[in-house]
């Protein structure tokens, strides 16, 4: 049996500036009282400014509530000096975690020319902020714009070669996908610690983007069966919701995950319940200077 203890982290994202951060400092403080191992703080590809929400939101993380922090950044449509005046306004406010990433491609947004794929930001971030630790995306079930999962990973290791300490997976609801993925990944070479992204679906709505955004994810019988039994009635899709993503975990964890991502939506509740049904598998707070 192995002795590694996984981590157990959240995802947050900073809400529209026009409604104000009132409710994601309050959820924050409840998340601090649980010590994850991270908060990771996504950001806007490219609506919002990045200083106001997502460096602001990782400064208050770090340094008020002190739990380490991971800013998200995509760079498709920024360029080497507006990545650079980002990676100078972290480092100033001592957070040194950057989750870097192409970003979406929106077809009509034509891109800026100096980052085509992450990899080329992590090389950049190298060259800019060499102490920096950078962490990557990765996809169990492919990357959608991938002809095929190979070349997806082949991808993926040029990546991780670039500079990635540790890497986090797009969310997915088949473990089996994941260990298929790691296993594969292993093949390929990639050594560093792969951090499992899981979504519990508290609602109908919630669902409903999912399934229209996330056209790659392979969703299993048994969580198709709770979408179509409880669409209509909140209450059991909510607690079935949850009961799936804790049943998912507990999985994971006897396979030896590196880690558990929540991807929380900015719900604390849903990281209590998580918290408090999953408690005793995980390394909870930030024990060691390096996240992986
Ligand atoms: P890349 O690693 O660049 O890969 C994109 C595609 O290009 C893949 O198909 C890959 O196989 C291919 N590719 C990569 N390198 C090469 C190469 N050298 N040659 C040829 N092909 C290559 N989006 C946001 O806007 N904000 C966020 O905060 C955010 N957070 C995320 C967090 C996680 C954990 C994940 C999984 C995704 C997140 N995303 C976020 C979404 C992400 O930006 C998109 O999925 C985007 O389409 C890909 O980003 P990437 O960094 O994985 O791209």
């Amino acid at each position: 049996m192995s002795q590694h203890t996984p981590s157990l982290s959240f995802e947050v994202f900073p809400p529209n500036p026009a409604v104000g951060n009132e409710k994601i400092l309050r959820a924050l403080d409840d998340m601090q009282g649980l010590a994850p191992h991270f908060i990771s703080v996504t950001a806007s590809n490219n609506k919002y400014n990045i200083k106001e929400t997502t460096v602001a939101l990782a400064n208050h993380i770090q340094n008020e509530l002190e739990v380490p922090t991971i800013a998200h950044l995509p760079a498709i449509y920024l360029t080497k000096e507006s990545v650079a005046e980002t990676l100078q306004e972290l480092d100033e406010v001592g957070v040194h975690r950057i989750l870097a990433l192409r970003g979406d491609i929106i077809p009509e947004v034509a891109p800026q020319k100096d980052f085509r794929y992450a990899t080329d930001l992590i090389s950049f971030i190298k060259e800019e902020q060499p102490h920096f630790e950078i962490v990557g995306a990765c996809y169990p079930e492919g990357h959608p714009d991938s002809p095929n999962q190979i070349s997806d990973i082949q991808n993926l290791k040029k990546k991780v070669d670039a500079g990635c300490s540790s890497l986090v997976t797009q969310l997915f609801f088949d473990n089996e996908r994941f260990y298929d993925f790691r296993d594969k990944c292993i093949l390929a070479g990639i050594e560093v610690p792969i951090h499992a992204g899981i979504m519990p679906i508290l609602n109908r709505n919630q669902a409903l983007r999912l399934l229209k955004t996330c056209e790659n994810i392979h969703l299993p019988r048994k969580f198709k069966a709770i979408l179509d039994k409880y669409e209509h009635d909140p209450e059991s899709l909510k607690a079935a919701g949850l009961a799936y993503a804790v049943d998912q975990i507990v999985d994971l964890v006897t396979q030896d995950v590196a880690g558990v991502h929540l991807y929380t939506m900015n719900n604390a509740e849903t990281a209590q319940y998580i918290h408090e049904a999953t408690r005793a598998f995980f390394h909870t707070g930030s024990g060691s200077k390096q996240l992986a």
